[in-house]
């Protein structure tokens, strides 16, 4: 029987970099790999709601024009750090220096490292068990080849990547890349093979590195930050983590909802204004109402914003936390950014036993 596979392909628009959850859905253990600095708390939030645990963050490459989220997400849940060990010294501070041959488990399913230097001399291109999937980073793009004019590059080097370690792949191997800047999502060994413009069709060494040479591409604009900061596994200078709020633990969302928990709240109800958006009779319902909450309906809030005090941070509650989520928005339009909503709503708040008020 097929092994099962949780698979996401996540983006991040700002450097066009593709980032991969794979996990077996029965152990739940998972890996991501090329997690970017700036997208950690969305990463963070989707492991969460998938009820993952991630063992481990793994880089195809040092890469220069982004950051990798791999130290944020090893302090958040204590994952390892992954990334080719032929950079030597020049990177510090990871968990698994991986070579060619080595393999990676998540559960039931392994992760097979093929060496791909050409990009840089680190170059990882990550097979799955079946051979359905390789991670091929800046090795082999969709109808493309990632540069070899900086870091380690040598076009030589990446024609014999490419021709030996990924194209002997079968042909129905879907290739995933680092990047694409062009919208384009997914390819196939076989169809790279045959239309890739710089090594498919009739492309010998000579073509290829004719081709890779004369690219004529501007640096990356990141590169000065990026490189140093992956040779610390993106680890920031400052060694802080990304927070949502200095007032409490709000948490994003995948949704990108900033949702704080009742059990915190109730512990703090002094420090926090509660708005309850629900309608008028809802508020002295069996569910009650949490004392001192401001009553103003979700679709008179935009025209009552004035009414809200603003010298406190405010928590928005609703029945099960997706109006007063739609609240949370509202008031971000109209210039309230520390605005959170209660997780649940009154539903898991009652629940929880906290105390309630009705008329
Ligand atoms: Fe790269």
């Amino acid at each position: 029987m097929a092994k099962s596979l949780l698979f996401r392909q996540l983006f991040d628009a700002d450097s066009s970099t593709y980032t991969y959850l794979l996990a077996d859905p029965v152990s739940k253990e998972a890996v991501l790999i090329d997690p970017v600095f700036e997208q950690h708390l969305r990463d963070r939030a989707l492991i969460e709601e998938l009820g993952l645990s991630l063992i481990a963050t793994l880089d195809t490459h040092c890469h220069a024009d982004h950051v990798t989220g791999a130290w944020l997400m090893q302090q958040a849940v204590g994952s390892k750090i992954g990334i080719s060990g032929r950079y030597g010294d020049m990177v510090q501070g990871a968990n698994y220096l991986l070579d060619h041959g080595d393999r990676v488990a998540f559960g039931d399913r392994t992760l097979e490292i093929r060496a791909t230097p050409g990009h840089t001399d680190g170059c990882i291109t990550y097979v799955l068990d079946d051979h359905s999937m390789a991670f091929t980073g800046d090795c082999l793009l969709i109808r493309g080849a990632g540069r070899c004019d900086f870091q380690q590059g040598n076009a030589h080097t990446m024609y014999a990547s490419i021709t030996e370690q990924i194209f002997s792949l079968p042909d129905y191997c879907m290739i995933w890349p680092a990047h694409d800047y062009s919208g384009r999502t997914a390819s196939s060994v076989g169809e790279e093979k045959a239309y890739n413009p710089r090594i498919g069709g009739q492309a010998d060494e000579t073509d290829f590195v004719g081709y890779m040479e004369n690219l004529g591409l501007p640096h990356p604009k990141k590169i000065d930050i990026a490189i140093p900061a992956n040779c610390l596994c993106g680890r920031p200078e400052d060694g802080k983590m990304p927070t949502i709020a200095d007032w409490g633990p709000v948490r994003l969302t995948y949704g990108g909802v900033k949702e704080i928990d009742p059990q915190w709240v109730a512990e703090n109800l002094g420090q926090v204004h509660m708005l309850d958006v629900r309608a008028p009779e809802e508020f002295n319902a069996e569910l009650g109402h949490i004392g001192n909450a401001q009553l103003v309906p979700l679709g008179e809030l935009e025209g009552r914003v004035s009414e809200i005090p603003t010298h406190q941070p405010l928590v928005a509650v609703c029945k099960s936390g997706r109006r007063s989520a739609q609240a949370t928005v509202i008031l971000k339009k109209q210039g309230l950014k520390e605005a959170a909503s209660l997780r649940g709503g009154m539903l898991s708040w009652n629940e929880a036993n906290l105390p309630v008020e009705k008329a």
